[in-house]
């Protein structure tokens, strides 16, 4: 049982194409089901080509005058969208956690991100100068200014984990920027997003600068990959995906920014605070059902520190609250959706012949149906497991331990990932000392996954191509244009003589 009743959703949610709600060319739909049970409760228009086409064309007609918009303008109307998402939070928490089954409170805590990100990006655009060199001495100059343009139509392309915040962090960017968008959210969760018309209506986005094309990513996701009149993909989810999709990219030339998976190691040192490593370390792979790209899902413990660390781990995890995410108790709540749930299982399963099971994998006993996981803890797992070395996605942790600091970054180091990485100990220099040997593009020392907006969020290795945040999200979004004029008495080479 669900324990809980479905939220207002519509019949099918349809496209948002120019400005109107569209259903898909040909009329197919796509089942949507709540996690908490796996039955259908709504479908979703099932976009293809055709639909594509048309919500590219609606933004390319739209393009011209939202780019020619002044930054403040576009701020303004960015504002608007914080201030509309703000009014609705309960309503898109509550969308929100039936549809991905993340916790409410959980839930209520990303619909304010997704304010915040709307403006974040509004001061952004409004506060960020351009470039100007000078070459020459005085009297003879020349000086070279940069211009930032709008790129054009931007494709997005975005998961099923916190679908609304992610959206918002790739609309907020393109929208700043002058860049109208066609937005292809991820089949399993459509539910949030289909409270975008609404939200871009009242705050006053002109039609065709929002177009969202709802459907598979094989269909709607390639179309867009693929169409011409889209010069950038901005693209987060799996790395299998953003690979193909890259290439597609290349095969078009168009710019990528590519935000992929990650397996994120956590390193704990003996001389560490071991309270608040233990409070980050549970928090960080547990919450949001583990369902987070930056997953502290690799715990690395110094040898003298790792039994005491792994018995109140243990403890701990096994105290996590498991239940129905319209529950406000609820701590970890069902996982997206069964088919990732039988993956997240088939996980357990390889992890059990691989290490050693200490808490978790399997199913609550008061959960009897629905993507339900105990939050599973694996120790003593060697560094060749899959477990160790695959992204999961789900409620699990694996636990290995270490000697002294360099096998702590070797052990770091030992995966394809390059996402985030985390560093407790008391001794700073140490700290530095890693986060510059650790091959990631985030790294947090004492803390965990605490974000400031400006700073550039992203991935070495198979977690990504490019940085998102702060001018960089513009810098993706514009094409630099350089316009060299000579100042003063400045002159070209003579060439073919004196007349
Ligand atoms: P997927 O790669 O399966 O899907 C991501 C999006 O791409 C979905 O909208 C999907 O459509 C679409 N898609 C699938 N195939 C294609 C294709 N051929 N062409 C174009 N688009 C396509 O990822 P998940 O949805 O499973 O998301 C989880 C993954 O996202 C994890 O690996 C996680 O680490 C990563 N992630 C990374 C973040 C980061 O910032 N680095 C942040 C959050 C998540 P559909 O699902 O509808 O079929």
């Amino acid at each position: 049982m669900s324990g809980r009743s479905t939220p207002p959703a519509p019949s099918v949610i349809a496209h948002w194409i120019g400005g109107e709600p569209a259903e898909a060319a040909d009329g197919r739909v796509l089942d949507v089901t709540d996690p908490a049970s796996n039955r259908v409760y709504t479908q979703v228009a099932r976009g293809g080509p055709a639909d594509v086409a048309r919500a590219v064309d609606a933004a390319g007609a739209a393009f011209p005058a939202w780019a020619a918009a002044s930054p403040q303008e576009r701020a303004r109307v960015l504002h608007r969208v914080a201030d509309a998402v703000e009014e609705r939070r309960e309503r898109l928490a509550a969308a929100e956690s039936y549809d991905s089954g993340l916790p409410i409170g959980q839930a209520r805590g990303q619909a304010h991100r997704a304010a915040e990100n709307f403006r974040h990006f509004a001061g952004v655009i409004t506060t960020l100068g351009e470039d100007a060199c000078r070459q020459g001495g005085a009297g003879a100059e020349q000086l070279s200014y940069v211009v930032r343009v709008p790129a054009g139509v931007a494709g997005l392309i975005t998961p099923w984990n916190t679908p609304f915040m992610l959206q918002s962090w790739k609309l907020a960017p393109a929208l700043a920027a002058g860049c109208p968008v066609v937005l292809k959210p991820a089949e399993w969760t459509p539910l949030s997003a289909s409270l975008w018309p609404e939200i871009l209506t009242a705050a006053g986005v002109p039609a065709g600068v929002v177009n969202i094309v709802h459907g598979t990513g094989p269909e709607a996701g390639q179309a867009l990959a693929d169409h011409p009149g889209v010069p950038l993909i901005s693209f987060t989810g799996s790395t299998a995906t953003g690979r193909r999709v890259l290439r597609s990219c290349a095969d078009h030339f168009k710019a990528a920014s590519m935000e992929l998976g990650g397996k994120s190691p956590v390193v704990v040192f003996a001389d560490a605070d071991v309270e608040a490593a233990l409070d980050a370390v549970v928090f960080g792979v547990f919450s949001l059902n583990g369902e987070r790209c930056t997953a502290g899902s690799r715990l690395l413990v110094e040898r003298p520190l790792y039994g005491e660390f792994v018995r109140r781990l243990t403890d701990r995890a096994a105290r996590v609250r498991v239940g129905p995410p319209s529950d406000a108790a609820t701590e970890v709540g069902p996982l997206v959706h069964a088919d990732h749930y039988r993956r997240v299982l088939e996980y357990v399963r390889s992890g059990r012949e691989e290490a050693r099971l200490v808490a978790g994998g399997e199913r609550p006993v008061h959960l009897p149906e629905g993507n339900y996981l105990r939050p599973t803890v694996f120790t003593d797992v060697p560094r060749e497991a899959r477990v160790f070395q695959e992204e999961i996605f789900g409620p699990v942790l694996t636990v290995t331990a270490f000697d002294g600091e360099d096998e702590a970054v070797d052990l770091a180091n030992a995966t394809r990932y390059g996402l985030a990485a985390y560093v407790w100990t008391s001794g700073l220099r140490r700290g530095h000392r890693l986060a510059h040997a650790i091959d990631s593009g985030m790294v947090w020392i004492n803390s965990h996954n605490v974000r400031d907006l400006r700073s550039p969020f992203g991935g070495t290795k198979a977690s990504g191509v490019g940085r998102e945040g702060g001018a960089r999200g513009i810098d993706f979004h514009t094409e630099a244009k350089t316009v060299h004029v000579a100042v003063g008495d400045a002159r070209p080479p003579r060439f073919g003589g004196t007349p």
